[in-house]
This record gives structure tokens, sequence and C-alpha cells, in this order.
């Protein structure tokens, strides 16, 4: 082994590149968040090849004085850090100083810049890291950097890059990562010369829906959360009950970089948890700003990792936002319309109580304002009459009082509630729609410590076994608080002797058997506190109408009714939406009506 000595400029500049650019994509990244720190207002990137010809990226932002180019490509030379103390505060996307020169150093590198007051841009290039003087240049303003042939120089690193298409790939998600969390910003993808995505200047929710569809961007709730101390949240989480044709939107910032963290995925799992189907995964895209001297970036070369300094509190804050903004009811940013006290006429009490009564069944007429295409054609002379009367009766406050999910008209097969609604038509889960409303009327009352419970006048003896018998006694006082109450009247025999109110009497038998019997898989002594909702859930299913039932329309208005006040009701207690929506649009639609 020879001597000890320190390693040329030039080799370090290229062992580094190998943490900083392990690809293409990785070289993007560097350049555009350079663009974005400075204040570009348009970037516009082309890539051949996926990137593996040639990467050009060209900003509108301030630029680089020709005196500092040179240094721009050193490594460990940057405008964003001068003192450690600033590590603590920093602000931009980069401060590490190393991009270019890593970069500069495995590729053919041009980089023209005009800096903001110059007259003249000028450039300078680098040979795989063989850097050439500093000439005049043309270009109008801002930055153009082109990275050709990235690890030419370097065969055996050249080797792990993939296909086009996969390298292309990365390249995308790179830009919409950066293009999402810079909507305020003008971004242009071209591959191949094709145009991918031509992004003007726009609001969050408006560049969500250009790169993730259209309709993608309308079933969403709106999160905005602030903690005392400096910490927030905001960002869009999309609805459980549509994420089946799910895109994978999952981007998490902090302080404006993105990020994938195990503390904040597993407080989001969290606060998804009894809301989103277990086959699919929470969408989401969330930025969070947290003090600079809070969270500590520089862990990784790409700075993708972070490390919060009270992690803790990161994720109770994240997962108990995100709990709160998804119980909110279903009309939340739903495109039903908003129900909240400011969208409401003055002399409405909304929910109204008597709602029911005040609305029979066979009241039941559309006011054709709110639907015309069909309206007036197709009613029949006798309806056009009841409408005649129902409007004059009731003049156009009767489209304000059309309760958000509609009147019943109909059970099909005992399963499903139709509902018609000023749009069209609802079509109910009558099972786990009427479980979730009970769901939630048990946790209410198990916190305000009043579960209703019924007395039973002739006690109901069961057989249980001697593991069941231990819970049972172990338990006892616990399961008053669910409402029920029983004494072992002799070994392995309880006899029931209250049980909630909600409940059906001829079925408090069976439940108290899976209550017990869940409270065994649970093993400890804690367990009603620590799977309260699992237990209160089980409560709840055995409560719920069962498939099967005939209901009145009085009964499935009731129901309808319940839903639009309570929370969570867009989804049943394991997931599933509890409805959906047919407007009588896509109903046009699909019988090719005014086409
Ligand atoms: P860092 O971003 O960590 O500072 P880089 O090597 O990526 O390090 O960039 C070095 C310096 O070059 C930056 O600090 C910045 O001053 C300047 N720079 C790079 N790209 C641009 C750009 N597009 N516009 C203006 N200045 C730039
Ligand atoms: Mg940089």
């Amino acid at each position: 082994m020879s001597r000890i000595h320190k390693l040329p400029d030039n080799l370090v500049n290229r062992i580094s590149a190998g943490e900083v650019v392990e690809r293409p994509a990785s070289a993007l990244k560097e350049i555009m968040e350079n663009s974005i720190d400075a204040k570009s207002t348009k970037i516009i990137v082309e890539l051949e090849l996926g990137g593996i010809k040639q990467i050009k990226i060209t900003d509108n932002g301030n630029g680089i004085q020709s005196d500092d180019l040179t240094l721009a490509l050193d490594r460990h030379a940057t405008s964003k850090l001068s003192h450690e103390d600033d590590l603590y505060t920093v602000m931009t996307l980069g401060f590490r100083g190393e991009g270019l020169a890593s970069i500069a150093s495995v590729s053919r590198f041009n980089l023209t810049s005009k800096f903001n007051n110059s007259n003249v841009a000028y450039k300078i290039s680098s040979q795989f890291g063989v850097i050439s003087d500093v000439i005049p240049a043309a270009l109008n303003y801002g930055t153009m950097i082109e990275v050709n042939e990235l690890y030419h120089n370097i065969p055996a690193r050249k080797k792990f890059l993939k296909s086009e298409t996969t390298e292309y790939s990365h390249c995308k998600s790179v830009f919409e990562r950066l293009a999402l969390s810079n909507p305020n910003i003008a971004c242009e993808l071209i591959h191949n010369n094709k145009i991918i995505y031509k992004l003007p200047e726009q609001d969050l929710l408006q560049r969500a829906a250009m790169i993730f569809g259209d309709d993608y961007a309308k079933h969403y709730f709106t999160l905005l959360e602030t903690q005392v101390d400096g910490f927030s949240i905001s960002g869009y989480v999309y609805h459980p009950s549509y994420i089946a044709k799910s895109k994978g939107v999952q981007y998490v910032y902090v302080n404006g970089r993105y990020v994938k963290d195990r503390v904040i995925l597993n407080a989001i799992k969290q606060g998804f948890s009894g809301v989103l189907h277990h086959e699919h995964s929470p969408e989401y895209i969330l930025f969070i700003e947290i003090d600079p001297g809070d969270v500590d970036v520089n862990v990784h070369p790409t700075k993708s990792e972070v490390r919060f300094k009270d992690s803790g509190g990161v994720h109770s804050f994240i997962s108990r936002s995100l709990r709160k903004v998804l119980a909110g009811n279903i009309q939340s940013n739903d495109s039903i319309p908003d129900i909240s006290e400011s969208s409401l006429p003055n002399n409405i009490n909304y929910p109204p109580t008597n709602i029911v009564k005040q609305w029979l069944p066979d009241e039941f007429i559309t006011n054709n304002n709110s639907y015309s295409p069909i309206a007036n054609s197709h009613i029949s002379n006798a309806q056009e009459l009841f409408v005649d009367n129902y409007n004059v009766n009731n003049n156009s406050s009767s489209n304000m009082n059309m309760p958000l999910l509609g009147f019943a008209i109909a059970q099909l097969h005992g399963v499903y509630i139709l509902s018609q609604t000023k749009e069209g038509l609802i079509v109910v889960d009558m099972h786990a729609a009427h479980e979730r409303v009970i769901l939630e009327k048990l946790k209410q009352q198990y916190d305000e410590d009043i579960i209703p419970a019924q007395q039973l006048l002739i006690p109901s003896q069961i057989s249980i076994s001697s593991l069941l018998q231990d819970v049972a006694i172990r338990h006892k006082n616990e399961l008053i608080k669910l409402g029920f109450a029983y004494d072992m009247i002799e070994p392995e025999q309880l006899s029931i002797t209250m049980i909630p109110l909600l409940l059906d009497v001829n079925k408090a038998d069976n439940l108290i058997l899976n209550v017990l019997n869940e409270l065994v898989k649970y093993g400890n002594s804690n367990a009603l506190a620590e799977h309260q909702e699992e237990l209160l859930s089980t409560m709840a299913c055995h409560c719920a109408v069962r498939a099967n039932r005939q209901l009145s329309l009085p009964e499935m208005n009731a129901l309808l009714r319940e839903m639009e006040i309570t929370d969570r009701a867009g989804y049943c207690n394991h997931g599933r939406p509890t409805w959906f929506r047919l407007s009588m649009h896509e109903l046009d639609n699909m019988f090719m009506r005014g086409k």
C-alpha cells in the first residue's frame, strides 16, 4: 500500500457524485432546485433519451455573476450558507454546494447565465470535470444548464443506468414532485421533443388537477392546521371512498422539501385508520412547515430524509390533524353544496329536525329549477299539476329545503336505498351507513360516559367458556360503561341483566359473546381503553339493520337525515363507502341524451 495522500479535487467530486447524482433524475432534481432557489417564475426542462443523452434546464431566475461561475462548479461553494448557524435556519432547497460540482464531474456540462443587472451572459463548461474558461455567450435572461452524456466517463457507473423508459419515469417523478410544491412557478417538461407538461402559474389544486387528472381533484378534504409553537400542516387529503382508482398520490413536503419519512408515513396511516378500506392506501399532498431549527435536513446528501427534534410531537400532530379533517361530514369539499352556516339562508335551521314529517314520501317531486334537460318535457300531466301546486305552496324555498342526501324513493333488493336528490340519484348501502351512524353515536355516548342502557325484564342466561368467564369477571365494571350488566349465576353461566339501549334485545346474547371474545383477543387489562373503537365498532355492527330488512320510506328518510349530521358518514366502519351519487348529467351521458 502506498502512503496516505489527499485525493485530487476532481476525483473527490466524482466520488461524491456517486452519492448526489445517482441517475439523470437526481441531476435534474439538483438543477431544478437551484432554479427554484434562484426565484425563477418559469422553468423549462427538456430531456433526451430519458435524460441519459441530455438534460437541459432553462430558468428565468436571478442568474449567477460571471465572477462566480467558476466557483459555482467548485465543491462546497454555495451562496446559500455562510455560517454554521445558518444550517439551522436554512430555507433554500440547496445549501451543501456540491450539486453542480458533482454533476459537472461526470458529464459534458454547460452553464450559461445572465446575472440580474448584467448586459451580457457568460458561459462555463466542463468536460467530465475539466473546467473551461468563462466566456461571453448569448442568453436573454436567467440560467441555462445542459448536462450531456451523464456518466459517459465512468462505464462502471453507466452500466447501472436503466432503460430510457425507466430513467425517463424517474425524471418525470422528480419534475412532478417539484412542480407540485411550486405551483406558483410555470413549469414545462419536454421529452424527445414532445411536450409532456405545460403548467402555467396556478394554485395547488389546479396544479394537482393538471398532473393527476381533473376528476381526481374533485373529491378531497382541505387541511389547514396550525399549532401554537409555529408548527403547521396544510394541503389536500383525498376522499377515502374515491381512492379505489388509485394514482399513488402520496406527497409529503417538509419546509418545501419532498421527503419520505417513516414517522410521517406512520402518522398518516394512523390518521386514516378506520375510514380507509384495508386494501387501499391513503392519498394526500401535505405540506408540513416547522421551525428549521427543529428539523435536521442534512441527514443524507440527497436531503430526502429528515430528523425531527420532537418526532413524537410531530407524529401526534399529523395524525390528529388528519383524523379531524377526515371526520368532517360527507358534505365537506365534496361537490355537494356546503352546509356551513354561511351558505344557508338565515331562516333555515339546519339540520331541520322535523324534516321527515314535513316531507312525506308522496310529496316527493323535484323542483325543476335544479335540473333542466329532462324537466317539463317528461313529466306527466298529473305530475305537472302537482309540481305547480307544489311550487305555489312551497315557492322557491323548496330547493333550499331539499336535504343533501335527498329523499328515499325505494329500497333495492333489501340492500340499497335509492334516494332522489336535487342533482340526481344517490344509492346508499343501508347496513354500512346505519353501522356508521350507530358507531358515531356510541362513541359520543361513551366519551360522555352515558351509553344509555335498558334493564331486561327477564334476564337472558347464556353459557360461556371458562376463558370468557375470566374476562367477564375481570371487565365487569368497565363493561357497565358500555351499557352491559350481568351476574355469574353459577360457573360458566352468565345472566345478562342490562344491555345498551340501541341494541335489539334478541341480539344481546350474541353481542356480549362477541365483545367478550374480543376482550380475550386483546388480552391485557387495559383492553377496553386501548381498543375502544374496535369494541364499539363490533357493537355497532350488531345493532345496525341487516340486509333484507324491509324499511319504510320514513325509516329510510330518517336514516338519510342521520347520515347528514354524522361524522365520517361517507364510509362504513371498515372504510368502505356507504353511498355514491349518479347525477342526472351522468345518467344523461349513459343514455346519450343530448348528444
Ligand atoms: P447549492 O445549491 O447547495 O448552493 P449547487 O452546487 O447546486 O450548490 O449550486 C452552487 C451555487 O450556484 C448556488 O449556491 C447558486 O448560487 C448558484 N446557482 C446554481 N444554479 C443556479 C441557478 N439556476 N440560478 C442562479 N444561481 C444558481
Ligand atoms: Mg443546489
